[in-house]
């Protein structure tokens, strides 16, 4: 047994210096971090989130009518290949970047397969998108879904289903999602109050706790649901992106998500924006980003971390990517690179704009995939 000692540790969101604790091997960290980050709401499947240089929604349904995308989104979903290909890139760059858990919403055979693909993996959150149109629909789901339970065997993940938003589907189609969910003790995700209140009609769907089921709210910019007993995932970025304002502290909130992993990186990626955003201090903003997602899930974290040859500060501030990244004792990532393929954060980042670039050239309108990537990033940037 070795000794892994750390400068500076963030337990659960607190710190403690000079920090030592047991390990297969000896090893020396500037900073470690206990558990790793959680990307808390996160489409692996989404190519192009629709912006362009000017243009601002008011909220989400108003984005979801008006938004020009450059790729057919149904298309690519349908796609089990394509979309397997983009849940596994989004599981490697969320190692890479330090994030050990990650709640996926989108397709869920795909993102089921793409688990299945890896020998190290984040752990994982399954929450398959539902809504009342075609591609999303509850049938489509449910097959998926039987396939899934079977697939998902080793502990490491868990299931759910995502309500897209309450007026894409309806009260009928709510309920169902809740009994099929509810089959396996699994958790309800839903947009909420994203850019509109949405507290009415949520309490119109769902009443008065307690409920059934476990619900976990993403967005909430104009909802704090802590009232209800819940509590919310929030994305500053896409927040900002789209609709120019987020929630300015964490009143409603224990977890934080990347919500376009691809096109914005996860969690850990965020960490400069949050801290711009957010007049909460740094650590409770750590905390959530990291603990604060296993919570709200429930998920176990024993044997997850990630330690950086960089101080705390610089991986606040700076988008260090982790030197080591442990999942369940396992080591996932070892000098920055996979242990898996020995692949870095430049080689999967590289990979990803080649997965963009085939989507687009398969079910796009002839955008470049270069382009949209780089407006998607340069507008993440001038908020970070
Ligand atoms: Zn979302």
């Amino acid at each position: 047994m070795g000794l892994l000692e750390a400068s500076v540790a963030v337990v659960h969101g607190k710190v403690v210096e000079n920090f030592r604790m047991p390990s297969a091997e000896d090893a020396y960290y500037e900073t470690l971090i206990i558990p790793g980050f959680s990307d808390g709401h996160a489409h692996p499947q989404v190519v192009d989130g629709g912006v362009r240089e000017g243009r601002r929604w008011s909220d989400s349904y108003d984005w979801l009518e008006r938004r020009e995308l450059a790729v057919d989104e149904v298309k690519v979903r349908r796609d089990l290949e394509l979309s397997k290909r983009l849940a596994r890139l989004t599981l490697l760059r969320g190692l890479l970047e330090g994030t050990t858990l990650m709640a996926l919403t989108g397709r869920l055979l795909a993102n089921v397969k793409a688990l299945l693909s890896l020998k190290h993996r984040p752990r994982a959150v399954l929450l398959p998108t539902v809504m009342d149109r075609a591609g999303w629909t509850l049938e489509e789901v449910r097959e998926d879904y039987a396939k899934a339970s079977y697939l998902v065997g080793d502990g490491m993940a868990r299931m759910g289903i995502f309500v897209h938003s309450l007026r894409l589907a309806k009260e009928s189609t709510v309920r169902e999602a809740i009994s099929l969910a509810a089959k396996s003790g699994a958790v309800l995700g839903l947009h909420l109050g994203e850019g509109v209140s949405e507290r009415g009609r949520f309490l119109e769907v769902f009443g008065r706790p307690p409920y059934s089921i476990r619900i976990v709210p993403v967005h909430c910019i104009d909802d704090d649901m802590s009232s209800l007993g819940l509590s919310c995932v929030a994305c500053p970025a896409t927040n900002v992106m789209l609709y120019g304002r987020t929630r300015r502290d964490l009143s409603g909130i224990s977890a934080f998500g990347s919500d376009w992993p691809l096109l914005l990186g996860t969690t850990p990626m965020h960490l400069p924006l949050m801290l711009r955003a957010f007049r909460d201090s740094p650590l409770s903003l750590l905390r959530s980003a990291t603990v604060g997602g296993y919570r709200l899930y429930n998920v176990p974290h024993d044997g997850d971390y990630v330690a950086y040859d960089a101080s705390l500060e610089e991986v606040l501030r700076e988008r260090r990517p982790p030197s080591l990244v442990v999942v369940n004792e396992e080591v996932a990532v070892r000098e920055g690179r996979l242990v898996e393929g020995g692949y870095a954060l430049s080689d999967v980042r590289k990979a990803v704009e080649e997965a963009v670039k085939e989507a687009l050239d398969l079910y796009g309108n002839g955008h470049s995939a270069s382009s949209l990537l780089r407006e998607h990033e340069e507008l993440f940037m001038r908020w970070s």
